[in-house]
């Protein structure tokens, strides 16, 4: 076995990831004896999603513009290991959120390879989608009442709940309970935010754009805690595994959504209609096993689909 090494507290989280990648080489949960854990998606093993020929989708306004264009512009997460990451050399992006784009896409007629990402934060989706920045959005996007009064949602394709992420040394959190008096960081306009404040009002709380800088701030000793879905957490203590550790039980439910302009009632159920069929096919799976399934937990049964009607 390999003693885990201690990463001095100014590090960034790109040098903890390595550090820790190299750390974890050989130990319990890092992939076989011998093998150096998985940096990204298990490429040879993503499916080839097969692309509708002939799709047609006249009363989209969103598909119809995409067909003009030639490809689809799809916001994303680019931080968030396993779900929606960009290699910054290649500035390829990979994980279940973009396999979960790249289906869709195939699904309504445009080859995956065609797709344009664009890296989008939490607090800026429902603008982006306003606006014809992009044509959908798929990151970890949680779908509730107050969001669809600004934009529509397919699916929900995937089950979170938010959780906490703390450093490995520390003894003293292990619910929001806890959370009193602690420096907890999360993302603007995120629904794990609005939850603390909401509910654990004497937490003190700090907001950035992205996770992965709350991450840094929480390897620098500038806040205690990093609270968001546990999809994302698990992830961040996968590649860091001898620093930062996911505590507690899950407290909300967060069913992903992908993001569509909220008028387009046509796109939205095209979607829900592929989502089924990718989900019936074994497509889903496939890429769960492929991308997020890698931080260790096997595929859950996807959650039903919620066809909610036009308004
Ligand atoms: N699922 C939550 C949300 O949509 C947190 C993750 C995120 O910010 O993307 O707000």
């Amino acid at each position: 076995m390999v003693p885990t090494t201690r990463v001095p507290a100014a590090l960034t989280l790109l040098t903890a990831l390595l550090v820790g990648a190299a750390a974890g080489f050989g130990l319990v949960g890092c992939g076989k004896e011998g093998s150096p854990p998985r940096k990204g998606p298990a490429a040879d093993r993503l499916p080839d999603y097969r692309v509708a020929q002939g799709f047609r989708l006249p009363d989209s306004p969103t598909w119809t513009r995409a067909k003009k264009r030639g490809h689809f512009v799809v916001g994303v997460k680019e931080d968030q290991p396993y779900l929606g990451e960009r290699d910054p050399a290649a500035g390829v992006y990979s994980g279940f959120d973009i396999e979960i784009a790249r289906m869709m896409s195939a699904s309504l007629g445009f080859a995956p390879e065609t797709i344009r990402f664009r890296t989008i934060a939490s607090a800026n989706r429902e603008t982006a989608l306003q606006n014809g920045q992009i044509d959908f959005y798929v990151g970890t996007y949680t779908i509730n009442d107050n969001r669809k009064k600004l934009v529509g949602f397919a699916g929900p394709y995937y089950l979170a709940g938010q959780s906490l992420l703390v450093r490995r040394d520390e003894n003293d959190i292990h619910g929001p309970q806890d959370l009193a008096g602690k420096r907890v960081c999360s993302a603007a306009g995120s629904t794990p935010y609005q939850r603390i404040k909401a509910e654990f009002p004497k937490a003190v709380l700090v907001a950035y754009d992205t996770y992965s800088v709350c991450v840094d701030n929480l390897l620098t000793y500038q806040v205690d805690a990093v609270t968001t879905d546990d999809a994302i957490l698990i992830g961040y203590a996968a590649k860091a595994p001898g620093e930062l550790k996911v505590v507690g039980r899950p407290f909300s439910k967060e069913p992903y959504g992908i993001g569509v302009p909220r008028g387009d009632t046509a796109l939205r159920f095209a979607m829900d209609d592929a989502l089924e069929a990718r989900e019936k096919n074994g497509d889903w799976k496939k890429a769960y096993e492929a991308t997020l399934g890698l931080s260790g937990v096997p595929a859950p049964a996807p959650p039903p689909i919620d066809r909610y009607p036009a308004s």
